[in-house]
């Protein structure tokens, strides 16, 4: 999701590309008020002036039924609609304006995400079911009425969105909540009682380490069980960070889950007092940074690219073992060892580098591989034979 104001056309475009440059299959933009709903279709315009056709969401909360009626072009230009139940509108103007947004879906054609959020519940029914459970001969704790509530809230909206026309593959449910446990909880509930697509994300996840290690913790369990259809990792970016993090972290999740494969998995051993120098750490940071940069580029000319693996490892110990098991591999010299660095290819050692240019050296054998392994002389020897 992007954090420009999307009423700037500018600022938003270059974001939505950089996303999607890294990886990014759908992006989401706030949409909180005229300017903003006047500026999508110029985004989406540009986007695709810049051959970039993500599918743009928009989040609206209060004021989505005005801002998609009033603002038609926007409504076109958005491949789907994300309300809050919890946010669409209060006591007898709820249903209306829950209705005024599924029947604009309908009239565009778009699927819509009715995303429940722990921190915007629908009060009225948490109360309904808090005072249910007060009178229940074994009442539940406070946590799982939460829980419940969540479930039930995007449940009953989904069912409403149902009957007023629109169809299940029109409709993805998401119930965010910030502690991974209660994630793990309500998705696994959701999945149970709804055959609907699943988005899938921890809210407020944090900042740096923490926020990617509770996303992926909370993830993993539930992609694990088979739930979930779309993810989202929410970080909170330093100030001036890359927005990008966020798909790298949720690719990577992907990726090391063994679900889907984006760019290319360098395998490095952590170090040790073994390790003799920097230049292990630097090499394998070369290597990540070097595809990392290349990756837009190889996606187009080296199909494939994205499975292969690569290893850097530090020392004799397991540093042979490990570059075998990778597509191609580099065990440099620990302590003690003679100051030669073996190479192994499809798991038989290729060559022995030495000298100053190690790292240089192994970056060209692994551009020679991807070459010889993925590129169009590949393909055509692979269709020849
Ligand atoms: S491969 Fe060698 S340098 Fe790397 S962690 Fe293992 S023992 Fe240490």
């Amino acid at each position: 999701m992007t954090n420009t104001d999307t009423a700037d056309v500018e600022a938003t475009v270059a974001q939505v590309a950089a996303l999607a440059r890294a990886g990014s299959e759908l992006v989401r933009i706030t949409v909180d008020r005229a300017e903003a709903a006047a500026a999508v279709p110029h985004i989406r315009d540009r986007l695709l002036a810049r051959g970039v056709d993500t599918p743009l969401i928009g989040d609206f909360h209060y004021n989505g039924h005005t801002l998609l009626a009033e603002y038609p072009a926007c409504a076109e230009a958005l491949a789907k609609y994300r309300i809050n139940p919890g946010n669409v509108g209060f006591k007898d103007k709820r249903d209306r304006q829950f209705s005024a947004i599924i029947d604009i879906a309908l009239r565009h054609g778009k699927a819509v995400r009715i995303g429940v959020n722990w921190g915007s519940l629908d009060q009225d029914l948490l109360t309904r079911l808090m005072d249910e459970n007060a009178k229940a001969p074994e009442p539940k704790d406070a946590r799982a009425v939460m829980h419940e509530a969540l479930v039930q809230s995007a449940l009953l909206s989904a069912e409403r969105a149902n009957e007023l026309g629109l169809g299940p593959d029109r409709i993805v449910l998401s119930a965010k909540v910030s502690a991974v446990q209660d994630l793990v909880a309500v998705y696994a509930m959701l999945a149970a009682r709804s055959h609907l697509a699943l988005h899938l994300g921890l809210t407020e996840a944090g900042m740096g380490s923490k926020g990617i290690v509770a996303s992926s913790a909370a993830l993993a369990v539930l992609l694990q069980q088979g739930i979930g259809d779309t993810i989202r990792v929410s970080l909170t970016p330093e100030p001036g960070g890359d927005r990008t993090l966020e798909v790298k972290v949720a690719q990577e999740l992907l990726q090391s889950m063994g679900f889907r494969s984006f760019v290319p998995l360098v395998a490095a051993c952590p170090g040790c007092g073994r390790t003799t120098s920097t230049t292990f750490q630097e090499l394998a940071r070369d290597i990540q940074d070097f595809i990392q940069v290349s990756m837009p580029d190889w996606k187009r000319r080296y199909p494939g690219v994205e499975t292969m693996t690569v290893a850097v490892m530090g020392c004799i110990v397991n540093g042979p073992g490990e570059s075998k098991h990778a597509d191609i591999g580099i065990s440099l010299p620990g302590t003690g060892e003679a100051p030669a660095a073996p190479v192994f290819i499809d798991g038989k050692k290729s060559v022995t580098l030495r000298g100053a240019t190690v790292a240089a050296d192994f970056k060209v054998m692994v551009i020679d591989y991807i070459e010889r392994r993925f590129g169009q002389s590949a393909i055509g020897r692979d269709a020849a034979e």
